[in-house]
Parts: C-alpha cells; sequence; structure tokens
C-alpha cells in the first residue's frame, strides 16, 4: 500500500461527515459534499477522456473549486498543475506548453488569457468554466457539468505517483515546474502536523495563492487533519482580517511581505483576532524586527516559520512556537529558520558536497521524503540539484550547535565585495531595526575596486523617513563596517515576484546594465 492522497477526503469524509469542509463567499460544503463534489469532477475529467498521468490545469484566483480541482485531479489518476495568477500571457502559454495539460479549469479574470492561449497550446482539448459569471462559449459550465456526471471511482494513485506539478516562484528566473508526489505532499503535511501540533479543531484560512506550494500544501494538510478550510479569492490584507473575525479562523499561513502588510496595517486592533491560534510563515527571509514586533503584538498567538522551497514539498524545517520566545538567552533564534522535520536530513556542504564545521556557511543541502521527484521534463537538471542524494537548494546557510538552521543568503545573491562575503539577509536585518524602515533589500552592485559594493533598497513606514547617513550610521552600530551598506536607495515600493517575494533581480537589473555579475 502506498501513501494516497485521496486517503485524506475518505478519511475525514468517514470521521467528520456532516462537518463544514471547505466554505467559500457564501457556500459551504461538508465532507461529504465536498467528497461527493470531487468524485463528479473526477467524473467529468474521465468523460473528456482524461487518463492515469494527465495533467490538469487551473487558472483562477482561490475559490473552494480550487480544492475541488486539486483532489478531482488526485481522485482521477492525473496530476494537478496550479497555474500562477500573476504571469502575463507568454508565461503562462510556456506553462501550459511545458506542462502539455489536457484540461484547464478557468476563472472569471482568466476568460480571455485562456482563448487567447489555447491556439498555443496543442495538448490542450478542454477548458471549464470555474468561475462565477455566465460560462463563455467554447467552455464547459463547472456546476452543470458536475451535476450531469457520475461520481468516478477513486483511481487509488498514490506512493511514487506525481501528484503535483508546483512550479517555482521564479525569483532568480523563469519558473521550473517541480514534480511532486503523494509521498512528497503527505510527508510535508506529517511534518507540519508534528511541529505545530494541529488537529482537525484547525479552522484555516488559505490566505496565500494556492498556485504556490507554501499555501497549495495546506489545502492537503487541512484535509489529511478533518480541519474547516476557509478560502478568500486573493490576498488582502482587510480581506484576512475580516475573514479570522468572521470565521473565527484558528491557523493561518502568509509569505513574509503578508506579515509586514499585516503588522503596518493602521486599523488592525479593530479586528477580534481572538480565534486565531497559529500563524505559519516562510518562503522567504522573515525579518526579525517584523517578528519581534509581531509577537508583541499579537501575544496570544503562536508562530511557527518554515524554511524550504517547492523542491521540498516545500517545508524542510521548522522553528516551532516555543522557539518564538523574546527571551534574551533564546531571542537569538528568531534568526534560525529551525530545525529539521521528522524524516529529513540537512546537511551544509562546501562546492565538493563536504559537510563544513558547526557554525561555517556552505550550501544547505537536503534529504527526505518531501525532496522532489525532479524538475518535470528537464532530467539534467534533476539530476544535477539531487546530486549525491541530497536536493541541492541554492540557499547558503550554517547550523549552530544545537541543530538550528541559519539561512543567510541565496549564493546567487551573496555579495563578494573587496574579496569578503557579504550574505544579505544579516544587512537586511541589521537595516531594519532602523524604526522608520518597512522593508530592505540589500543587493551588490557593481563597484571599479571592490568588484561589488552593498546596496540597501528601502521603503519607509507611513509618514517617516531617513537620511541614507543614518540609516548607515544606524548599521554600523549592529555588524562590520564592511557588511554595511554603502548606498542606500528610497523606493515607494518593492518589486514583489508572483509569490510575494521582494524580486532582487529586478532590483539589480540597472545597475549591472552591459556589465556580467560573478554569479547569475
Ligand atoms: P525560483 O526557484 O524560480 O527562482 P524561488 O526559489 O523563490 O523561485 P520557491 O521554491 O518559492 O521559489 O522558494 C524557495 C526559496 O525561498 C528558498 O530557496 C529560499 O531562498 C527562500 N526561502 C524559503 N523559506 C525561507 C525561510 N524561512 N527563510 C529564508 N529564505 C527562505
Ligand atoms: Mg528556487
Amino acid at each position: 500500500m502506498t501513501m494516497q492522497l485521496t486517503l485524506a477526503l475518505h478519511r475525514a469524509q468517514r470521521l467528520f461527515p456532516d462537518k463544514t469542509a471547505v466554505v467559500f463567499a457564501e457556500r459551504r460544503w461538508t465532507y461529504t459534499q465536498f467528497l461527493d463534489r470531487v468524485a463528479r469532477l473526477a467524473g467529468v475529467l474521465k468523460g473528456l477522456g482524461f487518463q492515469p498521468g494527465d495533467r490538469v490545469a487551473m487558472l483562477s484566483h482561490s475559490s473552494d473549486r480550487y480544492l475541488e480541482f486539486f483532489f478531482a485531479a488526485f481522485w482521477a489518476g492525473g496530476i494537478a498543475v496550479p497555474v500562477s495568477t500573476r504571469y502575463a500571457l507568454p508565461e503562462t502559454t510556456f506553462l501550459m506548453q511545458d506542462c502539455g495539460a489536457k484540461v484547464l479549469l478557468v476563472g472569471d479574470d482568466f476568460v480571455e488569457m485562456a482563448e487567447a492561449l489555447k491556439p498555443q497550446c496543442p495538448d490542450l482539448a478542454h477548458m471549464i468554466h470555474a468561475g462565477e459569471g455566465p460560462c463563455p462559449a467554447g467552455m464547459i459550465a463547472y456546476d452543470a457539468a458536475l451535476a450531469g456526471a457520475e461520481p468516478a471511482p477513486d483511481a487509488r494513485r498514490g506512493g511514487d505517483d506525481i501528484a503535483v506539478l508546483f512550479y517555482t516562484g521564479g525569483t532568480t528566473g523563469r519558473s521550473k515546474g517541480v514534480m511532486l508526489t503523494h509521498t512528497n505532499c503527505m510527508a510535508n503535511s506529517f511534518g507540519g502536523m508534528v511541529h505545530t501540533k494541529l488537529d482537525s479543531s484547525v479552522v484555516g484560512l488559505h490566505a496565500g495563492p494556492l498556485y504556490h506550494a507554501a499555501a497549495g500544501s495546506r489545502v492537503f494538510t487541512n484535509t489529511l487533519l478533518g480541519a474547516t478550510h476557509v478560502v478568500i479569492p486573493r490576498f488582502t490584507v482587510k480581506g484576512v482580517l475580516e475573514a479570522i473575525q468572521t470565521h473565527r479562523i484558528t491557523m493561518t499561513s502568509m509569505v513574509p511581505t503578508m506579515m509586514t502588510m499585516i503588522l503596518n496595517e493602521p486599523d488592525l486592533d479593530r479586528y477580534d483576532l481572538s480565534s486565531l491560534q497559529l500563524i505559519g510563515y516562510g518562503g522567504a527571509p522573515m525579518p526579525v524586527a517584523t517578528l519581534e514586533a509581531l509577537i508583541q503584538r499579537l501575544p496570544h498567538v503562536r508562530f511557527a516559520q518554515a524554511y524550504g522551497m517547492t523542491e521540498l514539498s516545500p517545508a524542510c524545517t521548522y522553528l516551532e512556537p516555543a522557539d518564538h520566545s523574546l527571551d534574551p538567552a533564546k531571542v537569538h533564534r528568531l534568526a534560525s529558520g529551525g530545525r529539521a522535520i521528522v524524516g529529513c536530513d540537512i546537511r551544509v556542504v562546501d562546492e565538493n558536497d563536504r559537510d563544513v564545521p558547526v557554525g561555517q556557511i556552505g550550501e544547505i543541502i537536503v534529504a527526505g521524503a518531501t525532496v522532489m521527484k525532479g524538475y518535470w521534463g528537464q532530467p539534467e537538471m534533476t539530476a544535477e540539484a539531487l546530486r549525491g542524494g541530497y536536493m541541492h537548494t541554492g540557499d547558503a546557510g550554517y547550523l549552530d550547535a544545537d541543530g538550528y538552521l541559519f539561512v543567510s543568503d541565496r549564493i546567487k545573491d551573496m555579495i563578494v565585495t573587496g574579496g569578503e562575503n557579504v550574505y544579505s539577509i544579516e544587512v537586511e536585518n541589521a537595516v531594519l531595526t532602523h524604526p522608520a524602515i518597512r522593508e530592505c533589500a540589500v543587493i551588490g552592485v557593481p563597484h571599479d575596486i571592490w568588484g561589488e559594493a552593498v546596496h540597501a533598497v528601502v521603503t519607509f513606514k507611513a509618514g517617516q523617513s531617513a537620511t541614507a547617513e543614518e540609516i548607515i550610521a544606524h548599521c554600523k552600530t549592529r555588524i562590520a563596517g564592511f557588511k554595511c551598506p554603502q548606498t542606500i536607495e528610497v523606493r515607494d515600493e518593492m518589486p514583489l515576484s508572483q509569490a510575494n517575494k521582494i524580486l532582487k533581480t529586478a532590483l539589480r537589473s540597472p545597475h549591472w546594465e552591459g556589465r556580467a555579475r560573478a554569479v547569475n
């Protein structure tokens, strides 16, 4: 027998048949209804000639149907491909051609895009309109199709069969399709449950975009628990705060930029957030100053950080709630991503894959049940990433004597100035202790003598500002002089990736026009 994601649904339906499984806007489905709708959508797919191993894609903002899409793909024995809603047409077309999906589910805001990409995607045979508005000509109407379909039998795929193709965040270049198996996804969920102590009482809010592994993986975790899913179409600060208040949300997860936005919400105190027990976060470096402020601001909430990547389903560490302490003896741990999740081994190695001593920075490599099967259609890239049986993350970091992992930088973002390595996360954390600064991204810019100079791009909190000299002087009280920014650039806002991460490539490129960076 193997791990099968559909078993999560069978179990939840058997244990909690009448419990609310999914809430979206005015719609509510019990676990019995959720399972029935999944089996019917799988029936619709079967009726369209969908075979085990085929891909079905989803291009839509989040909704209850997004959850049905994931599980119907598994139920029909196929592969779910969630598509970023932030892509422009050429990127969506590339993804659809790359994955060769036979069926595409389309949300209201993406009808035009879907119609434009269809002629360029020879594998794409059918489109299902998964929106609320009238069904466009040439598309299959979602609810009518479900009503007319026979529930399909569960194809019972699992184990090393691919369940999902999540495309990576696209922070460093073009996204890669990551093949995650049923085992990968379940191992990730079990890790999260162990390290954050979750059970079926969870009322979980899907705050982030479900096309990204960080949020998408929560769909599996919450279903495995038999918890209640609350879905909002997309992240807005007010939308999240209102949903927490209205639905008595107990847990949610976010990326750090969303946490910064919540913290800076002037009306934060007006919302009743008393039901909230846990915020999971990760996916990008979490500024320590922001985290400390949030811990103080929301003292009744437990926090848990995950470090990982799409290729790791996505978590390989957890910084558990107990490690979110402002106690002076423990507070340094807030800069850590935490410790290896159960079933995972994390090493830090040099360029020859030899372990470096505790405390020394090297590349983070990871083995375990959450490590991807590979990159879709990219055997060479897969072999390179998984050499020696460990996923090579491309992230630099170190382990302390207690096994806490500290992520220092992406290797590609590391700055080499006058022969010294400067790791941007440490500098960003120093800059962010300045009270006027809201966000900070540190990058290397060309310098004739040192090769690269440390350059900080910042945004200010509302109504606040500081001069470059003040910011640099502030940093000098916190970190060594050679690590401090030489120059400061003020922006109104940061360029964000489709996964809401600060896009350093976009910040760097104007500085490097016509010049090549040593690492790129
Ligand atoms: P692409 O691979 O397409 O360039 P991406 O790496 O941003 O995009 P993801 O898989 O979403 O795509 O992100 C994984 C990366 O995010 C990690 O390699 C790491 O650099 C960063 N990251 C994730 N979690 C954390 C964390 N808790 N602390 C610091 N960095 C993190
Ligand atoms: Mg990556």
